[in-house]
């Protein structure tokens, strides 16, 4: 029995499995990603081939996660339990390469104002001028992306985005019902701690408002 098969068999005992399985590790996918396809009978598996040297158990974790969302069912298994577990610890064997100064010393304002230095930094990089997602933390590769529209926005407002950032590596996520939560109420609550909050949050709404008016007028 291949990954594929051992890992549906085990979720859905009761289920025949009529595919044929397509496994393929590459260098094409970001840190530690995967995807699952189904193409008429075929279940085809891509992953980072980071994953070629992991425990299989957790690798059946993983399958079965992904399995999950493409037969859009809900339901959590102890082999989903470890991959998320693996999930959570990726962050404390990442190396840290990147990183900018602008982001740095946010990240170093936060840390001791916040967490009290004793947050790991994690990598620290721009992202594309998005509107859309303003910042990211990423537990695969241990990094924040902030968006290049705040490169030129007052501190306080760069420290409140690195701090909901950093908040996500700190309380990570919570499993339930074969669903993760990632703005829990610990966290919104850790979130509100921030000085001025609510002040902070519209001065943000209005930075992003008049730049996006500005790239509008720009397309005209
Ligand atoms: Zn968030």
């Amino acid at each position: 029995m291949n990954l594929i098969h051992e890992s549906h068999s085990r979720l859905f005992p009761s289920k025949p499995f009529p595919y044929q399985t397509h496994v393929e590790y590459n260098r094409r996918l970001s840190d530690f990603n995967a995807n699952i396809r189904l193409r008429g009978n075929t279940i085809y598996l891509h992953l980072n081939l980071q994953w070629k040297d992991i425990d299989e158990e957790i690798k059946i974790g993983l399958i079965q996660s992904l399995l999950l969302r493409l037969f859009k069912e809900r339901r959590t298994t102890s082999n989903i339990q470890l991959y998320n577990n693996f999930i959570k610890n990726i962050p404390i064997l990442t190396p840290k390469t990147k990183s900018d100064p602008i982001l740095e010393q946010s990240f170093q304002r936060v840390n001791e104002r916040f967490f009290d230095y004793q947050m790991e930094r994690p990598n620290l990089q721009w992202g594309k001028a998005s509107f859309r997602q303003l910042a990211h933390y990423n537990f695969h590769d241990d990094n924040v992306t902030v968006s290049s529209l705040f490169q030129d926005v007052p501190l306080e407002v760069i420290d409140y985005l690195m701090y909901h950032e950093l908040l996500h590596k700190f309380y990570k996520f919570e499993h339930r019902n074969g669903r993760s939560a990632y703005h829990t109420r610990e966290f919104k609550e850790a979130e509100q701690r921030y000085p001025n909050q609510k002040g902070t949050e519209r001065q943000l709404n209005l930075i992003v408002q008049k730049k996006c008016r500005k790239s509008f007028w720009r397309l005209w």
